[in-house]
């Protein structure tokens, strides 16, 4: 895939991090042993942090960025020096970056999510999770628009997911055109006074310059169909377990149509999780929900202090 291609330069800080950064230990477990070196608050231990923060997927820039951020901090306070103190200045420094998306379709009206993320990140999954979840808030008349034309394979996934959380899908056959895909399922949810349009997309380009023309022109088609009283979000899917691809691939689809809210999943098969924060501070994009296991319920609210506090809990 073509974001492969765009892999971050190896710069001398991430190969000195393979060699003393090692093992399988979360960010905040190895954060907290960093106390227990006996280092004191100086360019050692702020060097090690760096490379501890390059190691847990906050990319070598941001590492920079929040250790100079720290290190300031440290110079105007000098009094700065104990864990809890250090741990909780640094935890404020990485949380005004971070922000919230709410993501709920508004009563009244029709709203239209659109589902970004390249193939695999889990955007079927998560599409079939947010209509479990406003199913339980009371939101009838959803709608999945299957605009992954693409693979028959997931035209067929949705439609299964249509079926077991009870959603109508609105589907056309392979290779079709996904904007015309997208633009019926609008049309028909206007006119049986639907809620929400839940849209897959293809995340299988094969180049930077196809994917932004298709996805311009579904967001064209959708910017066209809706009233001014409709709501609309583009939200992009990406895999907490693709490290700095992820940060690529969130460039690229805001580049293309600007991306509204983040969903992360696979949130439970890392132990790194900085990309979180790499994407909030490189692109300021907010989070929505955070995809923590494959069933339906694993979606849960982003909430930055909760976040922060996984980050540097202890035990991995
Ligand atoms: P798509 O190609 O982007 O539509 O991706 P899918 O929805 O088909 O998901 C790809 C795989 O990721 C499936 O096996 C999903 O069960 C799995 N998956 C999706 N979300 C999560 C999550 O939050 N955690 C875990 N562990 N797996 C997930």
């Amino acid at each position: 895939m073509f974001w492969k291609k765009n892999k971050t330069k190896k710069t001398k800080k991430t190969k000195k991090t393979k060699k003393t950064v090692s093992g399988t230990k979360n960010f905040g477990k190895r954060f907290l042993e960093l106390f227990n070196t006996g280092k004191t608050i100086g360019n050692d231990f702020f060097d090690y942090l760096e490379d501890l923060l390059v190691e847990a997927d906050f990319g070598a820039s941001v590492a920079v960025e929040l250790v100079g951020e720290l290190k300031e901090t440290c110079r105007k306070d000098p009094s700065v020096t104990d864990k809890k103190e250090l741990t909780e200045s640094f935890k404020l420094l990485i949380k005004k970056h971070l922000k919230k998306a709410e993501l709920k379709p508004e009563p009244g009206k029709l709203t239209v999510f659109l589902v970004l993320g390249v193939n695999g990140v889990g955007k079927t999954t998560t599409i079939a999770k947010l209509a479990v979840k406003y199913k339980k808030e009371g939101i009838n008349g959803i709608v999945f628009a299957a605009g992954d034309t693409f693979r028959a394979a997931a035209v067929d996934q949705l439609s299964v997911h249509a079926q077991r959380v009870g959603a109508r899908i609105v589907k056309q056959e392979s290779g079709s055109d996904p904007a015309a895909v997208i633009f019926d399922a609008i049309i028909s949810a206007k006119s049986r006074k639907e809620s929400l349009v839940l849209a897959d997309t293809a995340g299988r380009m094969h180049n930077k310059t196809n994917l932004v023309k298709e996805l311009s022109k579904i967001n064209r088609i959708i910017n066209e169909k809706l009233d001014s009283g409709d709501a609309y979000k583009k939200i992009l899917v990406i895999d907490a377990t693709t490290g700095q691809n992820g940060l690529r691939q969130a460039e690229i689809f805001n580049e293309a149509v600007g991306v509204d809210a983040v969903i992360m999943t696979k949130y439970d098969s890392t132990a790194k999780g900085g990309l979180v924060a790499a994407v909030s501070i490189k692109l300021g994009l907010p989070f929505a929900f955070l995809g923590k296991g494959e069933g339906m319920d694993d979606l849960v609210p982003f909430d930055p202090d909760e976040y922060l506090n996984d980050l540097f809990s202890g035990p991995d």
